[in-house]
């Protein structure tokens, strides 16, 4: 089936949501360029995503070494440019702020904000010179409501939210879309960031919201809202998309 067309960038596409957008914007015509730090798990997916007839190309990449992500950037260029981009690499290691995890706090905001900010940078001149892309940041419902003991991280979500509204105000004028996706929880890795033992215990033990047995969002479920978006007419620009497990408050 061919819903999309043309290229695009997925960064933290080695797991998780990543890997699940990459799959399905593939399968629906997209040529995808899956970026992340663990290129045997990226070698896994592009053949996976090749085997089933996508197009796929990999590239190693940590979303917080500036030079390396304009560097891709302007490669893609070459190769006639970003139709979308995919910016979802983040982490998540929570701890109550009395603990002062300091250095935690720094690579959430080095990952979740500055990264995402650097790939911005590396796509959007080409997109505004085109009059033609689209931007699709991996929020969180992190971004719209504080949670106890995730102050840190919560504050790298509600900056994502903030700079994906304030540029899908700018590039009305250049003809780019901005989209900001608000998951709540979904079943992948990201806890694995969680290095506060007591954290990660209420969050992954019985009973917590990422439990092995929790009812909450697939990657695909993610995966699939972001296709929805992508495959509107030009004419819409699905601002903000908030989608929780039926079970989250
Ligand atoms: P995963 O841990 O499965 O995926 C995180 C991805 O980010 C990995 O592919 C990882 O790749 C990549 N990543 C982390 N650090 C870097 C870095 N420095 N440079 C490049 N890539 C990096 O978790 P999710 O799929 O859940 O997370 C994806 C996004 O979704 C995140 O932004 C997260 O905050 C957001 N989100 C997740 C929710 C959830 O409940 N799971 C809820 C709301 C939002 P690698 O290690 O190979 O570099």
């Amino acid at each position: 089936m061919t819903i999309l067309s043309g290229r695009a960038w997925i960064t933290g596409a080695s797991s998780g949501i990543g890997a699940a957008t990459a799959k399905i914007l593939a399968k629906n015509g997209a040529k995808v360029v899956l970026s992340a730090r663990r290129t045997e798990q990226l070698e896994l997916l592009s053949q996976e995503i090749e085997r089933a007839g996508g197009q796929c190309v990999i590239k190693a990449l940590d979303v917080t070494d500036r030079e390396a992500v304009a560097q891709l950037g302007d490669e893609l260029e070459t190769m006639g440019g970003v139709d979308i981009l995919i910016n979802n690499a983040g982490l998540m290691p929570l701890s109550p702020m009395l603990e002062g995890r300091v250095d935690e706090w720094e690579r959430m905001i080095d990952v979740n904000i500055k990264g995402l900010l650097y790939v911005i940078h590396a796509v959007l001149p080409g997109m505004a010179k085109r009059k033609h892309g689209h931007i699709v940041n991996i929020g969180s419902v992190a971004g719209r409501f504080a949670f106890k003991g995730a102050a840190v991280y919560c504050g790298t979500k509600f900056a994502v939210r903030a700079i994906s509204d304030s540029l899908r105000r700018e590039a009305i004028e250049y003809g780019v879309r901005v989209t900001d996706i608000e998951p709540g929880a979904v079943a992948t890795e990201l806890a694995d960031s969680i290095k506060h033992e007591a954290t990660k215990e209420a969050v992954t033990g019985q009973g917590g919201f990422y439990a092995p047995d929790a009812n909450i969002l697939q990657a695909e479920d993610i995966a699939s809202a972001i296709l929805y978006v992508l495959s509107q007419p030009d004419r819409v620009n699905v601002g903000e998309l908030l989608i929780r497990p039926r079970i989250q408050e």
